[in-house]
């Protein structure tokens, strides 16, 4: 299914009545990696609401390598979404880490992420056929290509046509950059599937004067769009802070797209 009439068919992902994924537009989503207060979360919105910023990021409930960081806001984040998604007129996206999680965040965000570490987690992806709203599908940190868009397979033949694929960097021997951006899966992506395909380039390089580079090359290899971390003061992040751009700078580095999205 998710290779099927690859070159003369793009399947278009609508995330709200104006935004949809592999269409015309590019589609960026904005945000914190975690949701940490309604202060934060407000600042964030103002902001990127007057930007070319069509979506709303923010973990409720985050994968932390350690069990003792801040594992995410829960259902109290997701209510602080689902304010600032009325009131900015911007559609949310946030993880589900597990089956159980899925309702609540159904019933709170417009878009449904799956992290890296769950890309496998083939329960949980049967489980999303049936979740009524459309998929961020993120790579596995050590998935092959193949692995990628089988786990995509798993949505779509349970149900769910609506999975956008994201490339956010794979494990590889140079720990300089977080993790290793394979643009040619972005470019083989596009080529073997009908999904939108969109980058994470702030997970990928893990340091915040890398992403703004790493989005443009994105975009010049055919990315439908981008999921990008900011953070109204970038160094005070809870989560993430390296990779955290600030609001001016990813206000600055969006505007820099159309043209080179205008080019592709
Ligand atoms: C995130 O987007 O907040 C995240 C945890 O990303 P990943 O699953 O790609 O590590
Ligand atoms: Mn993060």
């Amino acid at each position: 299914l998710a290779q099927q009439s690859h070159s003369s068919h793009q399947t278009i992902v609508k995330l709200s009545p104006k935004v949809a994924f592999g269409g015309e537009e590019l589609v960026i989503i904005g945000g914190p990696c975690a949701v940490e207060s309604l202060e934060q979360m407000e600042t964030v919105a103002q902001k990127l609401s007057t930007a070319s910023v069509q979506a709303l990021r923010g973990g409720v409930y985050k994968p932390r390598t350690s069990p003792y960081a801040f594992q995410g806001m829960g259902e109290e984040g997701l209510e602080i979404l689902a304010k600032l998604r009325s009131r900015y007129n911007m559609p949310v996206i946030t993880e589900v880490m597990s089956i159980s999680q899925i309702e609540i965040v159904a019933a709170h965000a417009d878009m449904l992420q799956i992290g890296s570490r769950n890309m496998q987690n083939f329960d949980l992806l049967k489980a999303l056929g049936q979740a009524g709203k459309p998929i961020l599908l993120k790579r596995g940190l050590a998935a092959t290509i193949e692995e990628f868009v089988m786990a995509a397979e798993y949505i779509l033949s349970h149900g769910n046509l609506d999975v956008v694929l994201c490339e956010r960097g794979i494990r590889s021997f140079d720990n300089y950059t977080r993790n290793v951006l394979d643009l040619a899966a972005v470019a083989a992506l596009k080529q073997i599937t009908h999904l939108p395909v969109i980058v994470d380039p702030s997970h990928a390089v893990g340091k915040r004067e890398l992403v703004a580079p790493m989005a443009k090359a994105a975009i010049a290899c055919g990315a439908d769009g981008l999921i990008i971390e900011c953070h109204p003061e970038p160094e005070k992040s809870i989560s993430d802070a390296r990779q955290a751009l600030a609001l001016e700078d990813m206000v600055n580095l969006v505007d820099n797209l159309k043209p080179i999205a205008a080019a592709v």
